[in-house]
């Protein structure tokens, strides 16, 4: 099924679940930016939160709040029994630290899972696993490459690959291009997280049989283009856009529903 369809598929399952809970999930969303970029992603979760049916509210602050400031707000939604999920928006002024934030946010709300302790795994690598399982891609035992090693995505994505009993190789910068050829020509599953637009392409030669997950999101005056070439001769390969940001945005969804049922 393609993404698209697919995460319909779930919201309406979704929607349909928070349909029959007495109250409804309720999510904050810290932001503390004016970035473009961040404004869009928030509203999107904004809108996917009023499609199923939760509650998502955007608590905006001015860029200027001082680092404690910021915790004390944390610390009051940590608190509150009424909100189930919690998240900062990244990126933050550069006068507060990134790692104290997430370490502020309660790890059984932090449904963005940056927490080491977060009761959650991040949205994206969580969502393509669930995603690669609707389709049925075998991954036990099947050689999984990732390409990137960032604390969001590649290496969660490696963890949970792992997790799944894959045989699991992580590529990165430092990474020659004859090992990157080398270690390619085995794979199975391919995640390509290095933020380089068509940084995966034709001249590398790929299992026929492969499938290959276009995480990146790279943005110029024609549109958004993934890490990998589209079109490459494998056996599926997520689009990009319509792909692995969809799924992102629906594990948001997924993780907070588990968050209201304190799991
Ligand atoms: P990041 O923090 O910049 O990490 C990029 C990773 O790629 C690093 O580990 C880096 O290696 C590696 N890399 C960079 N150049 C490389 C090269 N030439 N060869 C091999 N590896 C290379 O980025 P990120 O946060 O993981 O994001 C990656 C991409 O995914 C971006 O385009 C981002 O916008 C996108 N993204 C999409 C979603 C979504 O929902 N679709 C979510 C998050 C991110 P080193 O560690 O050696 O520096």
């Amino acid at each position: 099924m393609i993404i698209k369809d697919y995460v319909n598929k779930r919201k309406n399952e979704l929607k349909e679940e928070i349909s029959k809970l007495n109250e409804k999930p309720c999510l904050i969303i810290i932001q503390v930016n004016n970035d473009p970029a961040s404004d869009a992603y928030v509203r999107g979760k904004l809108k996917d939160g009023a499609e199923v049916g939760a509650n998502v509210i955007l608590d905006k602050q001015q860029p200027t709040i001082s680092q404690d400031d910021l915790i004390k707000l944390i610390n009051k939604y940590n608190n509150d029994p009424e909100v189930h999920g919690l998240i900062v928006q990244m990126p933050l002024p550069k006068h507060i630290n990134e790692n104290i934030i997430k370490l502020s946010v309660n790890p059984k709300k932090d449904v963005d899972g940056f927490h080491p302790m977060s009761t959650f795994s991040p949205c994206t690598p969580k969502g393509i696993i669930d995603y690669l399982k609707s389709e049925k891609v075998e991954i036990m035992g099947k050689n999984a490459v990732v390409i990137g090693r960032s604390n969001i995505v590649g290496k969660p994505m490696q963890i949970l690959l792992r997790n799944e009993s894959a045989n699991v190789t992580q590529l990165h910068s430092k990474t020659t291009r004859s090992d990157m050829e080398f270690y390619l020509a085995h794979a199975d599953i391919i995640v390509v997280a290095v933020g380089h637009q068509h940084f995966l392409d034709h001249t590398y030669k790929l299992k026929e049989s492969a499938v290959v997950v276009d995480v990146g999101i790279n943005r110029d005056e024609t549109g958004l283009h993934g890490d990998a070439e589209p079109n490459l001769k494998v056996r599926l390969q997520t689009p990009v856009p319509g792909g692995v940001g969809l799924l992102t945005r629906l594990t948001l969804l997924v993780n907070l529903l588990e968050a209201y049922h304190g799991i």
